[in-house]
């Protein structure tokens, strides 16, 4: 995380010119950036400690981080005050601007499943703009967003050519596999449609063959020769009971709406994932939420909880309405509200396991045993769909 400090109360070690212009602070995901701000809430004390005398805390054993800091660290009591002052307050509204006036922009991605951070990010940043700049992943880069400030509903990610051999499976939302047979569908760079679906294929130069990296991307337009893309989602299903299938932007899109229902009280969603319990019979959908309470003396109660799992189950497609209508196939959509943090931990157990923690993403969906009883040690209450959802077999809508 980067970002500038107050002018009166810089560190005069960092009082390069660099430091003195307006910069972002960001992180690659804004999930990412979250847990910095997270972390700064539970180790400000700290931090102020070790700015007023000038040394590192003693959990801090990296010997290049050491070295490093030894080079910048200077006892300065007045930093330290200022960061105690505005960290001691309960409301941490803006408090990224609070704490580095100077930053003009957020730099993190939000696109794609990061978009439900997005309120979180404009309650920490006092509403900031957001950049997303790059599209990449792990085996390789793949684009650049060129017009950065742009609302990030309206981001699309020009492909860089150079960066690997990129191939284009025409998205069918039920499509089994990239067969021998199916090669042939497969549409080079420079062949997709405008308006159109397609899943990333990538051969690289480390030596991945025609891999399927699961984002489902919609070709918006053409930077010269180079098509853009806006993300639309990660492909896989992510919740089925029945017939029904439930992706992750449909979750996503029906997690927000039913969040809608808690804006009175000024609380949100920070987290979720889901789970399909076919222990219960019939089966069901168990959301997992972890809210933001900014009012601890106006929470939601549990019948605004109840119709938050209404809600949802409401913003569901008309397979998965069915089967709870007319079928009889799903149970009613269970909330479980989880203690906070819990999703912090999720995030310890998965670098514990050897996630990178510059690459976490909340697994949107959970069926790792150690992980559902994780979430399930840490419930704190449990609301289920009060009604069924609206279907009619006329309309099947
Ligand atoms: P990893 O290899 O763990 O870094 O994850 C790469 C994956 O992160 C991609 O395949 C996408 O699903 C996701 N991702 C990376 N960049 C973006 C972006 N700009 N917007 C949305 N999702 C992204």
């Amino acid at each position: 995380m980067c970002g500038l400090l107050p002018e009166h109360v810089y560190p005069d070690a960092m009082r390069s010119p660099g430091a003195r212009t307006s910069a972002p602070v960001g992180a690659v995901f804004a999930s990412g950036l979250l847990r910095a701000i997270k972390f700064l809430q539970l180790n400000w004390r700290e931090l102020a400690l070790d700015i007023e005398s000038g040394t590192l805390n003693k959990r801090i054993n990296d010997p290049s981080i050491k070295d490093c800091m030894a080079k910048i660290l200077k006892p300065n009591p007045e930093l330290a005050d200022f960061i105690r002052f505005q960290c001691s307050k309960e409301n941490w509204e803006g408090i990224i601007t609070r704490i580095w006036p100077n930053t003009k922009y957020l730099d993190v991605i939000v696109t794609g499943a990061m978009a439900q951070y997005i309120p979180t990010l404009d309650y920490f940043s006092g509403g900031l703009p957001l950049a997303c700049t790059m599209y990449a992943s792990s085996e390789c880069y793949f684009g650049l967003n060129l017009n950065p400030m742009c609302k990030p509903s309206e981001v699309s990610y020009t492909i860089l050519p150079n960066m690997a051999y990129f191939e284009f499976l025409p998205h069918q939302p039920h499509s089994s596999g990239l067969t021998r047979d199916s090669l042939p569908e497969l549409v080079d760079l420079a062949e997709v449609e405008v308006g159109k679906e397609y899943e990333l294929v990538i051969t690289t130069y480390a030596g991945l063959y025609r891999y399927r990296v699961g984002d489902i991307l919609r070709v918006t337009g053409f930077h010269n020769s180079a098509p853009q893309f806006h993300f639309v989602r990660r492909k896989n299903v992510l919740l089925s009971i029945d017939s029904d299938k439930t992706d992750e932007t449909e979750l996503q899109k029906a997690v927000e709406n039913a969040s809608q229902l808690l804006r009175e009280f000024n609380t949100s969603v920070v987290e979720y994932t889901s789970y399909a319990d076919v222990k219960t019979i019939p089966g069901h959908y168990v959301i997992y939420w972890e809210l933001l309470i900014k009012d601890s003396t106006n929470s939601p109660s549990e019948k605004v909880l109840s119709e938050c799992s209404l809600a949802i189950e409401e913003s569901l497609n008309s397979v998965y309405r069915q089967g709870r209508v007319r079928y009889n196939s799903i149970g009613p959509l269970e909330i479980r509200l989880v203690k906070n943090g819990t999703f912090e931990e999720l995030m310890d157990y998965a670098i514990s396991r050897g996630a990178s923690i510059n690459q976490y993403k909340v697994p949107r969906c959970v069926n790792f045993t150690p992980i559902t009883e994780l979430l399930d040690s840490r419930v704190v209450s449990t609301h289920f769909s009060p009604g069924l959802p609206r279907w009619t077999s006329e309309t099947r809508r």
